[in-house]
């Protein structure tokens, strides 16, 4: 049983009378001081709450109706995708408890049956890139909520709608392409039921430190039919109707689910890519060389103009201590002596070798970058 459930539960059964064990009490506190812990976080993270709306706050604004253009459906997968669906079997998902799935895979799409319950992937996902194709039932039926709805749960845990939101009012924050209870989309990008659409996704899962504090919030970036509709947006917490869940750490991967929220949403040509870490780490062991310091009347000779042999005119001056080049345009780049012939960019993966005569004085350079070497002759 989880927190809430255990809260929910407990509180259930004092209201009733019911005796509530001395180790369910110890561990109901614990969920309390958990959760008061993670409300300050979150209070502490405020920039994270995006707006004073209540959730499904049926007097919020309706995101206004944009109307996407033409669709090239099926998006086909590129070559290191991870395939979840290619509409021939349910493979690569299962039910809750792990059995097979029960959902049905037929004409080269999957449809959700009522009371069949969630689908999750097999695979475990952490960040991804996501990209899902699915349908709402033709005719339609029912009204709000319960007009095509399902959803995709990256993690298992952070709901994006999945509903006919095509002529069909509900409240914004539940309504297609949400973060379910918590962001509207930016605009109402939805096609007819029936229609193929498309969800791109970029999910950046929530990062929890050792002691299972919250670092940074899950992030979503959406496109419904090649429309933006979700901007990053940094999700409060995993999404449930009528709460506001707080984060409790979980693994780094965890599995993509879809809901069978009880009506026959169609999806296929599921497919998603494995994201490194948004910031690339540097080398582990940069490679430094030291600097030596140069005398401004040392720092005099590179001084001057060098023609390159395509005609290109670099020049070096010195400025105070500095020497610079200017190779194209205004834009001066700083030299950074290692020897008096071995010179570096102080920005760049560049390197500038000098031609000495036996004065030590310059004759030209060959600057290397990217590769490429080319000679500078000094001519002034
Ligand atoms: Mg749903």
């Amino acid at each position: 049983m989880n927190c809430s459930s255990l809260i929910i539960n407990g509180l259930r059964q004092n209201r009733l009378g019911e005796k509530v064990s001395p180790m369910k009490k110890s561990r109901i506190l614990v969920c309390l001081l958990s959760l008061c812990a993670s409300i300050f976080t979150v209070s502490k993270l405020g920039a994270q709450i995006p707006s004073q709306w209540k959730a499904h706050d049926m007097n919020r604004p309706r995101p206004p109706i944009v109307k996407p253009g033409a669709q090239a459906l099926p998006v086909p997968p590129p070559s290191d995708a991870v395939i979840l669906f290619d509409g021939k079997d349910l493979s690569k998902w299962r039910s809750e408890d792990g059995s097979p799935a029960k959902w049905i895979a037929v004409n080269g799409y999957m449809e959700s049956v009522k009371g069949s319950g969630y689908l999750f992937t097999r695979q475990n996902f952490g960040d991804i890139q996501l990209h899902v194709e699915w349908a709402t039932p033709v005719p339609p039926s029912g009204e709000s909520q319960g007009r095509g709805n399902s959803g995709v749960f990256p993690m298992g845990l952070y709901e994006i709608q999945v509903l006919d939101s095509y002529g069909n009012d509900t409240y914004p924050d539940g309504q297609a392409a949400s973060i379910y209870g918590q962001y509207p989309p930016l605009v109402n990008a939805c096609l007819p039921p029936g229609e193929w659409q498309s969800f791109d996704t970029v999910f950046r899962r929530p990062r929890f430190n050792a002691d299972g504090q919250l670092l940074e919030p899950a992030k979503v970036t959406l496109f419904q039919n090649s429309i933006l509709v979700q901007d990053n947006v940094r999700v409060w917490g995993p999404t449930m109707w009528l709460q506001h869940l707080p984060y409790e750490p979980h693994p780094d991967k965890m599995p993509l689910s879809l809901q069978d929220h009880g009506n026959p949403v169609r999806y296929r040509n599921i497919w998603l890519r494995e994201l490194p870490e948004s910031v690339e780490p540097g080398p582990a062991n940069p490679k430094t060389e030291p600097i030596i310091t140069l005398q401004p009347a040392e720092q005099n000779r590179y001084v001057g103009k060098y023609k390159s042999p395509i005609g290109d005119i670099y020049t070096i001056t010195r400025e105070g201590q500095q020497l610079w080049a200017r190779f194209y345009g205004p834009v001066k780049v700083e030299l950074v002596p290692h020897s008096i012939s071995q010179f570096s960019l102080r920005w760049t993966a560049a390197t500038l070798t000098f031609d000495l005569d036996a004065k030590a004085v310059p004759k030209g350079f060959t600057i290397e970058i990217g590769g490429e070497q080319r000679y500078s002759k000094k001519i002034e």
